[in-house]
């Protein structure tokens, strides 16, 4: 993305000059605090702020190359960016291998298809037993990995992922995110991963960004992010010496640092 503004309703201008880039077989967490302008970048990425009356207004969005600001959703999903958008939308009716069926329902390619089907209950087993349970019932963990599997199941070159940890238990996000990072490794697929979660997010991302106010504020490799004590107490909530703060927190902090210098 290069310097993408991103206005709704031809009045609200959410997003200001951002540029961001995700390299194939890398991971990228876009991260910030509620309201910062994570998912609307998200979807300026993945074209899906027509359904909500906002546009690219200025910048452009590449993908692979070509030119795909403010493209037809299907043509960004044809040309490999996938979205697994936030709140488990599932196909709630449906079995889990319908599901993973539909992520795949433009391919024509069968024998593949299954192939990828496999892959997937390779990285998430515990879908291959809820094979034919209805999705609605599963748990949000299982919701979660079969979302990420019916993204896979459209072979994305880009995987976009809105704030995956939410409501799961530590031990899940980390097998999530484990998994996350093998198919990247494995396909060469890169993957945006917007959340909050910062210390999650930089256990698997190669680089990091952090937004405010629709501005990237800062960027920097895992290493450079994790281990600047400012950058960890001020942006990344991960605490430093006084222990482990909430965004909440960490802007009174930092106001308070303003405050007394
Ligand atoms: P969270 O972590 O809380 O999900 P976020 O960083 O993903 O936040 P966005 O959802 O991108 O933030 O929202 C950024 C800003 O844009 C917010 O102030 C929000 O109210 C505004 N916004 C988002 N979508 C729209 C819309 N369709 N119309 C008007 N304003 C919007």
């Amino acid at each position: 993305m290069r310097n993408v503004d991103v206005v709704f309703d031809g009045v609200i201008q959410v997003l200001r000059s951002l540029s961001l880039e995700v390299q194939p077989g890398q991971i990228v967490a876009l991260m910030g605090g509620n309201g910062a302008g994570k998912t609307t970048t998200l979807k300026a990425a993945s074209s899906l702020l027509a359904a909500e009356r906002g546009v690219v207004a200025s910048g452009q969005v590449l993908l692979l190359g070509a030119d795909v600001t403010n493209a037809d959703p299907g043509d960004v999903v044809l040309g490999g960016a996938v979205q697994v958008m936030e709140g488990r939308r599932v196909l709630q009716h449906l079995t889990v291998e319908q599901n993973l069926r539909v992520g795949a329902h433009f391919r024509n390619d069968k024998a593949e298809v299954s192939a990828d089907m496999a892959e997937v209950f390779e990285y998430f087993p515990r879908l291959k037993d809820l094979i034919g349970r209805t999705a609605g019932f599963l748990s949000g963990g299982e919701m979660q990995m079969l979302l990420v599997g019916r993204a896979l199941m459209a072979r994305p070159s880009l995987l976009l992922l809105d704030e995956p940890s939410m409501g799961l238990a530590p031990k899940i996000v980390r097998e999530l995110f484990e998994r996350v990072a093998e198919v990247s490794a494995r396909r060469g697929m890169a993957v945006l991963l917007v959340e909050q979660n910062a210390r999650a997010a930089l256990g698997i991302a190669d680089y990091g960004y952090v937004m405010e106010n629709g501005r990237i504020v800062l960027h920097g490799t895992r290493d450079e992010l994790g281990s600047n004590e400012d950058i960890r107490e001020f942006y990344l909530g991960l605490g430093g010496a006084s222990g482990r703060r909430s965004y909440r927190e960490t802007k009174h902090y930092k106001r308070r640092k303003r405050w007394l210098g």
